[in-house]
């Protein structure tokens, strides 16, 4: 058995079986998990035993509130850990990477350099009066080139990056950026939201001044984010949130802020969220860290040969010179619209890729790709199998088409004769409602 082969963590659904247009079964191939991960089991599990002890934190004086004030503030260490942050680093809780990304913006004391591939939750907070796009060399080295030039001629507080992009899963030299910010006195702050789940990164060894992930990615769909990294901006910028829990004092005149991760989240948190995330990050650093690397690569590399020794594929990348990346395969078909192929996989095959623009407009105009793009995405919990079902239902359409009828509906593709049965807790959606994420 060679690597990649099999799952190397069980996930919740990951046998689940889901129905067909033409009324029959099959397992679903979960090939998305970059837009959101499934839970691992083991998460799934910490939830259900938590649960019950579950109580309002840093605000009561039962013991519920008290065990779970401590698994939350516990939490914190365990993702300080993970990543591999500073002693005095903060790490602050919120919903998800966007959401970090835009905590971190509040409190930059100066200029942020931005690249232009990035995802739009990393370009569009940069993207005001205090922020600089830098468009990305043909190659990682001219970026990297770029980026000092940059640096050199204008000072900026903060040069921000993605640690993989969300479209073609290559990772970025985060240590070769940390050194050349800080030669200039620029902290480097990274978008993890695609890194974290796929790879172990230490904030110290690779001089990662902030970074920011999401649980929902990170097999912890229960709604929190983080934002970890130097405290001293922190401690001193605008409260992201304002309410209780931020504050030491209040007349109606004035308040005192606190320092520390309350500064930022006011309000009751998500104690479930945290406490899932952090019982992931334990999960994965059981992991041999090469044999998880091993596993992905051999499951993106099966991808990516596989998708294009098909006639008229096309796998997109960015960089020429890039020598990793993550689990993650954007590619488009000459003459298929990538969002008749995403329902034709899903209604024939129950296999479920994402199709768009991926949130990265400017990078999707970079690489020469007008319409949306289809995506394919695996982690822990995928398999050969799983690649293997994309590729053939891939291979197969490019030869013969689609077997069922589809109807374009307002900007959708719709499956007609579709009588997929749904569970009475998920009724047939308004299409109207369907997509607003960034398909368009
Ligand atoms: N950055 C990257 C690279 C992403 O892939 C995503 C999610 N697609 C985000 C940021 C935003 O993450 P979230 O939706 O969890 O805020």
């Amino acid at each position: 058995m060679s690597a990649g082969d099999c799952a190397l963590l069980p996930v919740v659904g990951g046998d689940l079986t889901v129905p067909l247009i033409d009324g029959s079964q099959t397992r679903y191939i979960n090939l998305d998990y970059a837009a959101s991960s499934p839970a691992l089991e083991s998460v799934a599990r910490h939830v259900t035993e938590v649960l019950p002890l579950y109580a309002s934190v840093h605000r009561g004086a039962g013991y519920a509130s008290q065990v779970s004030t401590a698994a939350y503030e516990n939490a914190r260490t365990v993702v300080g850990e993970f990543v591999g942050a500073r002693q005095n680093d903060l790490v602050i809780f919120t919903r998800n990477t966007t959401d970090s990304l835009n905590l971190l913006a509040g409190v930059v004391p100066g200029e942020t350099v931005v690249l232009d591939i990035e995802h739009h939750a990393n370009l569009l907070p940069w993207t005001t009066d205090a922020g600089r796009v830098v468009v990305a060399g043909p190659t990682i080295e001219e970026t990297v080139q770029r980026v000092d030039t940059e640096l050199a001629s204008r000072p900026a507080a903060l040069l921000t990056v993605t640690g993989a992009s969300n479209v073609t899963g290559e990772r970025m030299p985060l240590r070769a950026l940390a050194t050349i910010a800080h030669r200039y006195g620029t902290r480097l702050a990274v978008d993890g939201a695609q890194l974290v789940p796929h790879r172990r990164i230490n904030l110290m060894l690779e001089g990662v001044d902030y970074l920011a992930f999401s649980g929902h990615k990170t097999y912890a769909p229960f709604g929190a984010g983080v934002l970890v990294g130097r405290s001293d901006w922190l401690d001193r910028g605008e409260p992201y949130l304002k309410g209780g829990g931020a504050v030491t004092a209040v007349t109606t005149e004035a308040s005192t802020w606190r320092t520390g991760p309350a500064r930022h989240e006011a309000g009751s948190p998500n104690v479930i969220g945290v406490l899932a995330l952090a019982s992931a990050l334990r999960s994965l650093s059981e992991l041999d860290p090469v044999a998880w690397e091993g596993h992905e690569s051999a499951l993106r590399r099966r991808l990516s040969d596989g998708l294009s020794a098909l006639p008229g594929v096309h796998v997109h990348r960015i960089f020429p010179d890039s020598t990793d990346a993550v689990g993650v395969v954007s590619f488009s078909i000459d003459g298929v619209d990538s969002r008749l192929l995403a329902t034709v996989l899903s209604a024939e095959r129950g296999i479920g890729v994402r199709d768009g623009k991926f949130c990265a407009h400017p990078l999707l105009e970079r690489l020469g790709i007008s319409g949306p793009a289809l995506r394919a995405s695996v982690g822990v919990g995928s398999t050969g199998d799983d690649v293997d079902a994309l590729i053939d239902g891939v291979s197969q359409f490019i030869a013969d088409g689609a077997r069922g009828r589809y109807e374009l509906i307002d900007g959708q593709w719709v499956a007609q004769d579709d009588h997929r049965p749904r569970p009475d807790w998920a009724p047939e959606l308004d299409p109207e409602h369907a997509w607003y994420g960034c398909a368009a």
